[in-house]
């Protein structure tokens, strides 16, 4: 493809962009299932005393200190099983014709966890386009699916026409919707989104 300043560049390696119709996807929680391998992995190492955290988002530190050095373990990353609701969510999105994009928290753990999500990936969805990322607000999307309200509050923040489906309470927001309301009405503002105008879809 010649451009405007006439180089030409070699677009072949580069997958097809339609940028009217991108709906980005979350991997931990989301496309994949996270939280049961950490958890059955840290009750290995529960004391015959020790109270098990309720919380593993929010556990006190030498639990944290545990799960990380497990998330530091080769092959941690790379090995996580799928979660059904967001392949229930991405295989709509598939059919009504969505361009689909991981959009995904690079982990704290260091470079091998970053590399581990390329091969997850790679294997699982090779034609999807892959963002690792420190902030996923910058991402653009018709559609963002994501278990984590924080991260869904700040995306939309940016993105006031963005449609946002989660696996939680879609009373938060009125641009939510939860796999809860029935995978129909996801289904419903799914292709909504997709039927609206561009220039009515982006900022
Ligand atoms: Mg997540």
């Amino acid at each position: 493809m010649v451009l405007s300043t006439g180089i030409d560049m070699d677009f072949s390696n580069t997958p097809p962009l339609d940028a009217g119709h991108i709906a980005l996807f979350d991997m931990d929680e989301t496309l994949v299932d996270f939280q049961g391998p950490l958890r059955d992995r840290l009750l290995l190492t529960q004391g015959p005393e020790e109270v098990f955290p309720s919380n593993l988002w929010d556990m006190p530190d030498h639990w944290y200190q545990r799960a990380q050095a497990i998330k530091r373990e080769p092959g941690f990353w790379r090995n996580l099983p799928r979660l059904q609701w967001g392949w229930d969510v991405l295989n709509i999105c598939q059919e009504i014709g969505y361009d689909i994009h991981i959009l995904t928290k690079g982990p704290t753990t260091g470079p091998q966890a970053w590399a581990e999500k390329v091969e997850w990936v790679r294997e699982h969805l090779p034609s999807a386009t892959l963002h690792i990322t420190d902030d996923k607000r910058i991402a653009y999307g018709r559609v963002f699916v994501d278990d984590y309200w924080p991260f869904m509050e700040l995306w939309l923040r940016h993105r006031p026409r963005g449609l946002g489906i989660v696996n939680y309470e879609s009373s938060k927001h009125e641009n939510l919707v939860s796999i809860h309301d029935g995978m129909d009405v996801v289904r419903e503002r799914l292709q909504e989104a997709f039927d609206m105008p561009l220039r009515d879809a982006i900022l």
